[in-house]
């Protein structure tokens, strides 16, 4: 495993008992960012942001949602730009949730960390055209094909940064779905994508006399589905970590055979239900990340799709790893530049151009520890005492 920055030994978050969210205190969690990082944070520290920067981003806009924002870390990962060090910003109203992500990051950091990288890149769209008789769909499906180089032009007349690689066809019936993949630079690309898919999918109707034409033919934009888990979407990634038996013991009061069966365990149940979300609480971190950066949230339920896998490996220590097809996250476009997510960006060394793949990398590390820690917290029957001392409001006192 990858060993820790020598140049930068992140110190634990601090804390206060009793006095957690003072003013003081909050504001010395977020001067540490700051520091480390050698950014300002205004707007997390409450300035407001212009209402005009959300243009494009918000119609019939009346003000800004409040979500509180919390740092869980440090966390230790091998990215395909080296070994980065970094606190992450969660935004979230589930207490406890934090707390569970710091210290599956303190489990990996006591290996040396994680490794992440982007496995494959490929934002897709599925517009379905439909035909007279499935072998009409059929030799559309040929025409799309010979027709790429194209399509590719085509692509690089609406967008600099994305590019067009390649062009699947799939009969269903009579129609025809056209899997067009597109590489999208730091953006998640969808905008790009989607105005591209709609000029190809109208030529190559008209070309090849089709009865109909839907751009968002298979509609897998925003859903779980198989596609997402086998095909990929957006980033594909995957991020692994060897974590000691010792560190285990002494953190989570698990041993690694404990987390290896509740894992098949969770898998014949997961099995039985269908899923494609084979992690334990991916959405959770997802949501929290997104949130916090400035991305469209809706996609965690594509982002949320992967697997989790523990072994013990023949040192006796857990070989923990999780995979995650379809991550669709850009630190460019969206709402990635503005306000408070471009700053929880700068807090991850990930704003702006040349950052989406760390970012992802990052985010799949994120994800291991929090199904590292929520797994261990189900072994050791700590889940419900951790929530009720960290995450219970009570609204009426009571
Ligand atoms: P976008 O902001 O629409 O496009 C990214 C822009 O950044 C493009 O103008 C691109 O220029 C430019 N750019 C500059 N540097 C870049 C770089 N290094 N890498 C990539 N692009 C760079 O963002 P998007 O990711 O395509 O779309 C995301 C937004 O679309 C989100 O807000 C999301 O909510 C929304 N959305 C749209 C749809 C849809 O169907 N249209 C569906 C769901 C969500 P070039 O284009 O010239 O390369």
């Amino acid at each position: 495993m990858p060993p820790r920055p020598d140049d930068s030994r992140l110190p634990r978050i601090p804390r206060e008992r009793g006095e957690d969210h003072a003013p003081d205190v909050v504001a010395r969690r977020r001067r540490l960012c700051e520091g480390v990082r050698g950014v300002e944070l205004p707007h997390l520290a409450g300035e407001p942001v212009p209402s005009e920067i959300a243009a494009g981003n918000i119609e019939n806009m009346i003000g800004y949602a409040q979500v509180p924002v919390g740092i869980a870390g440090p966390l230790v990962v091998d990215t395909s730009d080296g070994v980065r060090e970094v606190y992450v910003p969660m935004a979230t109203n589930e207490g406890a949730m934090v707390a569970s992500y710091s210290r599956g990051m303190r489990l990996l950091s006591e290996g040396g960390g994680a490794r992440a990288r982007v496995l494959s890149e490929g934002l897709s769209q599925h517009p379905i055209l439909v035909y007279a008789n499935a072998s009409d769909a059929v030799r559309a499906g040929e025409a799309a094909v010979s027709a790429i180089e194209e399509w590719r032009v085509l692509t690089a007349e609406i967008t600099r940064h994305g590019a067009l690689v390649r062009v699947e066809p799939q009969v269903l019936g009579r129609r025809l779905v056209v899997r067009l993949v597109f590489t999208t630079g730091d953006a998640i690309g969808i905008n790009m994508a989607a105005n591209a898919t709609d000029r190809i999918a109208r030529m190559l109707a008209e070309r090849t006399g089709a009865l109909a034409r839907y751009v968002h033919g298979q509609d897998v934009e925003k859903r779980a589905n198989a596609r997402a888990l086998v095909e990929g979407r957006g980033r594909s990634v995957v991020a692994e970590a060897v974590v000691s038996r010792a560190a285990l013991a002494s953190v989570a009061r698990v041993a690694p055979e404990d987390l290896v069966q509740i894992a098949r365990t969770y898998a014949v149940g997961y099995a039985q239900l269908g899923t494609q979300n084979w992690t334990v609480q991916s959405a959770n971190g997802l949501a929290a990340v997104l949130l916090a950066c400035g991305q469209d949230v809706a996609y965690v339920t594509e982002c949320a799709t992967g697997f989790l896998d523990f072994d013990v490996d023949s040192g006796g220590d857990l070989y923990a790893s999780v995979t995650l097809p379809s991550l669709l996250v850009g630190t460019v476009g969206g709402g990635s530049g503005k306000g408070t997510a471009r700053e929880c960006l700068e807090i991850l060394g990930c704003a702006g151009a040349g950052a989406a793949n760390r970012f992802a990398e990052i985010l799949a590390a994120t994800i291991l520890a929090g199904d590292l820690s929520l797994m261990a917290a189900f072994c050791s029957h700590e889940f419900v005492s951790a929530h009720e001392r960290l995450g219970r409001n009570r609204p009426d006192g009571g």
